[in-house]
């Protein structure tokens, strides 16, 4: 897949962790690749999975983990339930805040799913700089961009604005701003138009993802490309040209 992603002009991809086990395998992948970078979360749909802080701080620790997350919160599904995945954030919040200082500043990938109104207020009594937050695989429409960047924070798109079924999504990416702007796979689900339905997704098919928002928000092509690697490096701190 790494070698793909390079054939399609993807230099650098980010494997995200999703709980303390995951996010521990995240970084030893991480390790052995020099194009892969990783996180180090608690995603809200697995909140109820065995967690240890002390794992997760030496996954977040690791040298090539570049952002906390995700976390958040899903209401999507009715388990785990916002009384299950709420503590679980707010725990999460108070440490990264901790590990921050300790071991020094990363980044947060959020993952929200109908909980804007809800994710937002929480986010901004963890006391963590607004800006360093960003509203990952954003599905929600123009209403809740607009919360979340009057918020403060980024906003990155999948495949999802890719589908015709999506307008509401495509109308949320002509708002955000360029230098607030990001693209990803989520891979290993939603790959983008038009290869939508290919299991799996790949991290090369971010290509797809990004053509699509430069044709949608009348951008050329390599102004477009330059701009969101730019984002990405300044976002998660890789190297310049990594994207590459
Ligand atoms: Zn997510």
């Amino acid at each position: 897949m790494i070698s793909q992603a390079r054939a399609a002009g993807v230099g650098a991809l980010i494997t995200v962790g999703t709980t303390t086990a995951d996010s521990l395998a995240s970084a030893q992948l991480a390790g052995r690749h020099p194009e892969v970078w990783s996180t180090a979360g608690v995603h809200p749909l697995h909140a109820l999975d065995p967690r240890d802080w002390d794992q997760m701080r030496r996954a977040g620790a690791h040298p090539r983990c570049v952002a906390w997350g995700e976390l958040g919160l899903d209401r999507h599904y009715p388990s785990p339930t916002q009384e299950e995945q709420r503590p679980v954030l707010e725990e999460q919040l108070a440490l990264v805040a901790r590990w921050n200082d300790e071991l020094g500043a990363k980044p947060v990938v959020v993952h929200c799913r109908r909980a804007v109104a809800d994710l937002l207020p929480v986010l901004a009594s963890s006391g963590l700089p607004r800006d360093r937050f960003v509203f990952h695989c954003f599905t929600e429409g123009p209403d809740e961009a607009r919360a979340v960047l009057d918020f403060g924070a980024w906003i990155s798109f999948t495949g999802v604005v890719t589908f015709r079924s999506a307008p509401e999504v495509q109308r949320a990416a002509m708002l955000v701003p360029m230098d607030r702007l990001m693209c990803e796979t989520d891979a290993p689900y939603l790959a983008p138009e038009p290869v939508r339905g290919t299991r799996p997704c790949t991290p090369a098919m971010v290509m797809h993802v990004a053509r699509h928002l430069a044709v949608l928000r009348n951008v050329p092509w390599e102004d477009f490309e330059r701009t969101v690697d730019a984002n990405a490096c300044r976002f998660f701190g890789l190297p310049e040209g990594c994207g590459r």
